[in-house]
Order: C-alpha cells, then sequence, then structure tokens
C-alpha cells in the first residue's frame, strides 16, 4: 500500500469519548478528514450537540452518544448505538479526563476518587467494551488512550498527584492491553499531551499558564491539532506493527 493510503480512514469507525470539545474535538475533526465516520462520546449534552453540529456542517457522518465513562451501563449502550448505526468498529479514541488541583494533604476521598474513576476506571470501561466487540469481530482494532506527561513528571508548582497517578496507569493499562490484546490484533497505544491550549488550561490562571510556557523549550502551549496527525498515525494502517507505545508531545517539557 503506497504511504499516504496507510493513513487513510475511509470505510472505518472512530468511537471518540471526551469528544464534544478540546482534544477529543479536535481529534474528531482530523479522523474526520482521514476519512473516518464518528461517534462522539460526552458527558456534557450541550457542548456534544454543537459538536455533532459543527462535524455534520463538513458533511462528517457523525453519531453523538450522551455517555459517562464512569458507568458500565452507559459505556455498553455506546457501543450498542455505535455498532447498531455503523456496523463495526475499528477506532477508539479513549479521552475523556479531568483534572482537580489539589494539596494531597488537603484533598478528599471524594475528589480523589472522581478522578481515578474518570481517568482510569473509565478509560479501562471503554477500553474493556472495546476489546470485547473488537474481539468479537475477528477484524483487529485500534485503541489509542490519551494518557499526560504528567504520567512521568510531577508538574509544579500546581499540585496534582491524583491527575499524575490516573495518567501514569493508563501509560501501564495500555501496555497491559496491548499485550493481553495482541493475539486478536488489536493493537493499543496511548498519547501524552503537555501543556495543550485547551478550555481545561483556559480556565486557570494567565501567571500560571506564562509559567508552564518559559518553562517549555519550545515557549509555547501545544494547540490541540498538534495531536490530530499523532493519533491518526496509531489509529491508521501506518502503525500496523505499533503497539504498547506511548508517544509524548510536550514541545519537549518532559526532556529537562
Ligand atoms: P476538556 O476538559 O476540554 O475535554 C474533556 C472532555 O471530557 C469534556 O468534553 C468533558 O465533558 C468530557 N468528560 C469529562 N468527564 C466525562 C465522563 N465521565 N464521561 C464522558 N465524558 C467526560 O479537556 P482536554 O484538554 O480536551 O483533555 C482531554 C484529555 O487530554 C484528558 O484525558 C486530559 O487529561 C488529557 N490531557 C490534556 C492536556 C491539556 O493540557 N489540555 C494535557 C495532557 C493530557
Amino acid at each position: 500500500m503506497a504511504i499516504l493510503d496507510q493513513f487513510s480512514l475511509a470505510g472505518k469507525t472512530a468511537v471518540i469519548t471526551g469528544g464534544a470539545r478540546g482534544i477529543g474535538l479536535s481529534v474528531a475533526h482530523g479522523l474526520f478528514e482521514a476519512g473516518a465516520n464518528l461517534v462522539l462520546a460526552d458527558i456534557h449534552t450541550e457542548n456534544l450537540e454543537q459538536a455533532r453540529r459543527q462535524l455534520t456542517e463538513r458533511d462528517a457522518h457523525v453519531l453523538a452518544v450522551v455517555t459517562d465513562v464512569t458507568q458500565p451501563d452507559s459505556v455498553q449502550n455506546l457501543f450498542t448505538q455505535a455498532q447498531a448505526t455503523f456496523g463495526s468498529i475499528q477506532i477508539v479514541f479513549n479521552n475523556a479526563g479531568i483534572c482537580n488541583l489539589e494539596a494531597a494533604e488537603h484533598v478528599s476521598y471524594e475528589s480523589w476518587l472522581q478522578v481515578m474513576n474518570v481517568n482510569l476506571n473509565g478509560v479501562f470501561l471503554v477500553a474493556r467494551q472495546a476489546g470485547r466487540l473488537m474481539i468479537a469481530q475477528g477484524l483487529g482494532g485500534s485503541i489509542i488512550n490519551t494518557a499526560s506527561m504528567s504520567a512521568g513528571i510531577v508538574n509544579e508548582p500546581q499540585k496534582q498527584a491524583s491527575y499524575n497517578a490516573s495518567k501514569a496507569a493508563v501509560v501501564h493499562l495500555t501496555k497491559s492491553l496491548a499485550v493481553e490484546w495482541a493475539p486478536h490484533n488489536i493493537r493499543v497505544n496511548c498519547i501524552s499531551p503537555g501543556y495543550m491550549g485547551t478550555e481545561l488550561n483556559y480556565l486557570l490562571d494567565q501567571a500560571l499558564l506564562d509559567y508552564w510556557i518559559s518553562r517549555t523549550p519550545l515557549k509555547r502551549m501545544g494547540d490541540p491539532k498538534e495531536l490530530q496527525g499523532a493519533v491518526l498515525y496509531f489509529a491508521s494502517d501506518a502503525s500496523t506493527f505499533t503497539t504498547g507505545s506511548n508517544l509524548i508531545i510536550d514541545g519537549a517539557f518532559s526532556c529537562i
């Protein structure tokens, strides 16, 4: 297959969690441009509808399913609807996540559990459902989890132990599933973004953003569009021997 053809997602369907805004929505646009049908899943009903309309205006084939990734029934419903609409599912971008900035000595157990539930348990529940479906389909598949550079470094000055721990677990979950599901030709990889220009960060103090930028060798935050190519690589036939990988995309932040 010619090199550019390897990146085509024509005839494939991608499920994207956290797809209503930020990184998930940006990657949805990228996967659509590569030819994929889209299933957007998010807990935020209004943003999800807005995202669906935005993509439909570009002639994307989009199904939007309100989903809470922390609830097994909700995740099961997502894949049932996706399969009923598009038949088979080849790609899952397992991306929904949250971050609570709190000092470890003050964080409530509820807050700790909330972060673990979305960032780790939610990623597991979505991967488990995707794995079941892909094994039953017998066609292989590609699951891409969103971890973070915080899986390997400790961010400062903000305190975010729960987030860091959850993302480190996502990287190792990725490797574990890659090995378990290799016999089914289901590849499991993750991306680890650094500081990106999304709503998640723009709600924070500008002085904090300026500090992060000053510590980033490329001297800026990433644009979510700069993650599209990485996810497309993992999603497509360009990466058929790539599984269990963690691609750090952080402007070299974690190198220093
Ligand atoms: P965002 O807040 O803009 O988007 C996250 C989306 O996930 C939102 O639409 C939200 O409604 C959805 N979501 C939250 N809880 C959910 C749940 N229980 N079920 C379903 N959907 C839920 O954030 P983002 O910046 O686009 O981040 C996306 C992913 O990238 C997250 O996993 C985040 O941890 C990770 N990440 C972000 C950055 C960054 O700098 N923005 C850096 C590294 C990693």
